[in-house]
C-alpha cells in the first residue's frame, strides 16, 4: 500500500461481486488526526473509513480499498441504498463548522488518493460526492460543509 497503514478492526467483506464506483468525502469534526484514528481504532464505536487527510497533507490509510469500511451509514446515490458497499471513503480533518478551511496541501493530498483509486477502479467525476449528498434521511449529515468539490474533482483527475 502506498501510504502508512495503521489497521482499523472496524471494517467487513464488500458483497459478493460489487466494484467500488465512488468516493465519499466527510469532515471529521475531531481536530486531529490522532484522534480520528482513535475512534477508529475502538471496536466499540463502530467507524472507520479508508483514509485519514490532515491538515498538513498527512495521509494514514486505515482499511484496504477492496474492503468495505464503515463511514457512510444509511445512504444511497442515484437510487442504489448502502453506499459503504461500493465506496472508498475518505475523512479530512476539519471541524466541519463552515469556517474551519481546508489548506491546499490537504486538498491535493486528497486529489492524490482519487489518482489512486482510480488506478484501480472507475470512478466518474460525478460520483466523487460528499457524505451530506448520500446520506438518508437527507439532512442527516452536512459534511463537508463549504468544501470546494468541483476544484477536487478537477484536481484529482489523470492527465
Ligand atoms: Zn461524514
Amino acid at each position: 500500500m502506498p501510504y502508512p497503514y495503521i489497521p482499523s478492526p472496524n471494517y467487513d467483506d464488500r458483497p459478493e461481486g460489487v466494484t467500488v464506483n465512488c468516493v465519499v468525502l466527510h469532515a471529521t469534526v475531531e481536530p486531529t488526526v490522532q484522534g480520528t484514528i482513535n475512534i477508529f481504532l475502538d471496536p466499540a464505536k463502530r467507524v472507520s473509513a479508508h483514509f485519514i487527510v490532515g491538515k498538513e497533507g498527512q495521509v494514514i490509510q486505515m482499511v484496504p480499498v477492496e474492503k468495505r469500511a464503515w463511514h457512510a451509514g444509511p445512504s444511497e446515490l442515484d437510487g442504489k441504498p448502502a453506499v459503504n458497499d461500493y465506496s472508498v471513503g475518505i475523512e479530512m480533518v476539519n471541524r466541519n463548522d463552515g469556517v474551519d478551511p481546508y489548506p491546499e496541501v490537504q486538498m491535493q493530498a486528497v486529489a492524490g488518493i482519487i489518482r489512486f483509486v482510480r488506478s484501480r477502479y472507475v470512478i466518474p467525476d460525478e460520483r466523487i460526492v460528499s457524505h451530506a449528498t448520500v446520506a438518508r434521511p437527507a439532512g442527516r449529515k452536512t459534511d463537508p460543509r463549504n468544501f470546494d468539490l468541483d476544484r477536487l474533482r478537477r484536481l484529482a483527475r489523470i492527465p
